[in-house]
């Protein structure tokens, strides 16, 4: 099995370097990851400039762009293979309901599963790294589930799952979640920069608004790692019939009926 590792942490990230010593020995294993931070970019390419890849001294590759170009570049050129599944991680906090919007590190799975090999985007609950050497055995088991259950080679499939910041003996199984949702994020940040002009920081995601029974956030606040598969159709299929009355409602007052 051939595995390709990204994050969006950055290639000095201490969550790629677990997750790359806990899978180096159960498949080849190959890194192309962001040279700096690059959390929050989601799916985005870098168009408007060229992309510069070098290699560090561990033999991982960094990339001048996004976790999405370092997918995209690997897959389209720079590996003259193509890898059995995409790995990225593991991030410094959660990727929990509407993070997943955001995420650079499910943006890079989502690249892979984009091109049509399965991928998988890990992320540790609470910032700081503590017991990532947990995070990454979980990873480890789970992608040796997965190739066990012979998941690999068949229909393409994107999991994204949040670890809780628990030593390994401590983590309860893993639990198969709905996104939860986020309250609307925090106010912005305004602070005077030395020229006198308002400098505006994002502030932090909001808190969960939807927790209950079934999400991510319900099982990972209960020491579960959550497990949610994801698909990338964003069509609103329920209201897709309610449009379509709509329009021709639309097009009928319009002809003057
Ligand atoms: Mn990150």
């Amino acid at each position: 099995m051939k595995i390709l590792i990204s994050n969006d942490d950055g290639f000095q990230a201490p969550g790629l370097v677990a997750l790359h010593d806990a899978l180096k020995d159960i498949a080849e294993v190959e890194v192309v990851a962001p040279e700096h931070n690059n959390s929050a970019k989601s799916n985005a390419l870098t168009l408007a400039a060229p992309l510069y890849v070098h290699k560090a001294h561990n033999g991982f590759r960094y990339v001048t762009g996004t976790p999405a170009d370092c997918v995209h570049i690997a897959l389209k050129g720079l590996l003259d293979y193509r890898p059995d599944l995409v790995v990225s991680g593991i991030n410094n906090g959660a990727n929990m309901g509407d993070d997943t919007i955001y995420s650079g590190t499910v943006g890079a799975a989502m690249e892979a599963y984009l091109f049509g090999i399965p991928a998988i985007a890990f992320s540790q609950i609470e910032k700081g790294w503590a017991h990532v050497d947990a995070a990454a055995q979980v990873a480890r088991r789970l992608v040796q589930q997965i190739e066990r259950e012979k998941l690999i080679g068949g229909n393409p499939f994107l999991l994204n799952v949040n670890v809780p910041n628990l030593p390994f003996d401590e983590l309860k199984p893993v639990k198969v979640c709905r996104l939860g949702r986020r309250h609307a994020a925090e106010k912005v940040i305004t602070q005077d920069s030395p020229r006198g002009e308002t400098m505006y920081w994002i502030a932090g995601a909001g808190g969960a608004k939807d927790s209950g029974e079934g999400t991510d956030f319900h099982a990972t606040a209960a020491g579960h790692v959550a497990l949610t598969p994801l698909q990338i159709d964003l069509t609103d299929h329920a209201n897709l019939g309610d449009w379509n009355d709509t329009m021709a409602r639309v097009a009928r007052s319009a002809a003057g009926g």
